[in-house]
């Protein structure tokens, strides 16, 4: 079994490490993080993702998962360091803000005394990784034996464990042939399953991701713009995808129109694409995405519009309730929610807003004190002029709708993920509206 180090242990970092010493190699995990290491020690999982906190507690009982804060404890006890950083987007403009992985490798090169693998997961703009390599051989003691692989990750939050032990391709670009056995006996057990195997160059590797982000995201806006026309003509959005779903070249999946993507990924890469693709002086071809990001941002814009017209013109004073407020269900990451984001532009403009989610509360109120939070439906309802179902958690599917309307002041409920089943509210005696379909 391989000496692995995880560098980073955010979602990526450690779900990775977590995975890896399931599989039975040895992980040290680090972050420059030192509270979140101390709670990560200490058996706490810092976010939400299903599975993640048992297979962390059995890793660290099992001793093959440790952590740290010193770098010089990664290099003593690892051959093998996956690098798991953010790569968010920049203050200052749509690329990627890269300090996080410059930082890491600044801190790891100088101490890789023996032949070494630095294994890059992080999402990163096409030519990072050849950098990264050039670097680790220019600033290393081991010289032309520190080694690069660039193996992007495509796991989805909700499904991260899953995802991270049951990969549906693993992806290597490498300059040297012989670290792909490295990287083959590292994941023998995915590999064993069948999953595809794909090596190439390093650009290769790295424009997999952010072709696959790229795609998803183009997808989203593509049934997103059908909806504004079916809002526009009477026609339903969800037929409409069904039925263009049935031809495999399409594929159903990602045609579910709402109020759109959001997370620390898809938005985020696809500016940093736009970006580098200036760069390298091919901005026009991605113009396509300028208008996925902008269909995007405009699902927002058009709720809060259809909850000022549901109420008569104005928000000033009203009470809406957000139901969910996490990017997507299963996770408690908010990082550009489009729940998160639509409750407070509801908030600032003169509306009481109260959110509730199942896993998501903890730190919205630090960073929006103006919204109220609810620890049940029940209360997060209780008087609400108008309650949005922003966020698809399973549970709000199975909402009592006669039980909530003699809570509420107006059954009024727009249903941000066209899931909410119209008869059963209608037939309750709600006012039910969706985007792009007609609703009551
Ligand atoms: P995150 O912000 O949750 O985690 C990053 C971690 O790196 C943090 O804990 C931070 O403290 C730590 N860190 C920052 N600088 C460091 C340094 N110099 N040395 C060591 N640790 C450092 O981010 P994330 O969501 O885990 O994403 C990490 C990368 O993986 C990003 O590039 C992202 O695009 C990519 N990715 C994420 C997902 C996902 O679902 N979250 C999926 C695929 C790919």
């Amino acid at each position: 079994m391989a000496k692995l180090s995880v560098i980073g242990t955010g979602y990526l970092g450690l779900t990775h490490a977590a995975c890896m010493a399931s599989l039975g190699h040895e992980v040290i995990a680090l972050d420059v993080d030192t509270a979140k290491i101390q709670l990560i020690s200490a058996g706490t999982v810092p976010f939400h993702e299903p599975g993640l906190p048992a297979l962390v507690a059995h890793a660290i009982a099992s001793r093959r998962l440790t952590f740290t804060t010193s770098w010089d404890d990664v290099a003593e006890q690892a051959d093998i360091h996956f690098l798991c950083v953010g790569t968010p987007q920049s203050a200052y403009s749509e690329a990627a803000d890269l300090s996080q992985v410059r930082g890491a490798i600044q801190s790891l090169a100088p101490l890789l005394t023996r032949p070494s693998l630095v294994v890059g997961k992080s999402t990163v703009p096409v030519g990072t990784a050849q950098w990264i390599a050039d670097t680790l051989v220019a600033e290393s003691p081991a010289g032309v034996d520190s080694h690069l692989v660039w193996n992007p990750e495509f796991l989805r939050e909700g499904f991260a464990v899953e995802d991270t032990l049951h990969p549906d391709r693993i992806v290597l670009g490498v300059s040297h042939e012989s670290d792909i056995d490295t990287l083959k006996d590292v994941y023998a057990s995915p590999l064993g399953e069948g999953t595809p195997l794909i090596v190439s160059d390093y650009p290769t590797a790295e424009l997999v991701k952010v072709a696959a982000n790229a795609f998803l995201a183009t997808k989203i806006s593509f049934i997103n713009a059908f909806a504004d026309l079916c809002d526009a003509t009477g026609a339903n959005i969800t037929t409409l995808a069904d039925a263009i779903g049935y031809d495999t070249r399409i594929g159903r999946r990602f045609l579910n129109a709402g109020i759109g993507f959001g997370g620390g990924c898809l938005p985020k890469d696809i500016r940093a694409l736009q970006a580098r693709a200036a760069e390298l002086g091919v901005a026009e071809q991605f113009d396509f995405l300028r208008a996925a990001d902008d269909i995007n941002l405009s699902r927002r814009t058009k709720v809060v519009e259809l909850v000022k017209a549901s109420l008569g013109g104005s928000l000033e004073g009203a009470r809406v309730t957000v139901l969910g407020i996490s990017f997507k269900p299963d996770s408690d990451d908010i990082r550009d929610s489009p729940a998160l984001s639509i409750a407070a532009e509801l908030s600032g403009n003169g509306a009481h807003v109260t959110v509730h989610d199942p896993e998501a509360l903890h730190g919205v109120q630090a960073r929006y004190p103006d919204l109220a939070t609810a620890e049940t439906v029940n209360a997060a309802v209780t008087d609400a002029d108008i309650v949005l179902h922003l966020t698809e958690w399973k549970e709000y599917r199975t909402l009592n709708p006669a039980e909530l309307k003699s809570l509420v002041k107006n059954p009024i409920i727009i249903d941000g993920r066209n899931v909410l089943d119209l008869d059963t509210w209608s037939n309750a005696g709600w006012t039910v509206s969706y985007l792009g379909k007609p609703g009551s």
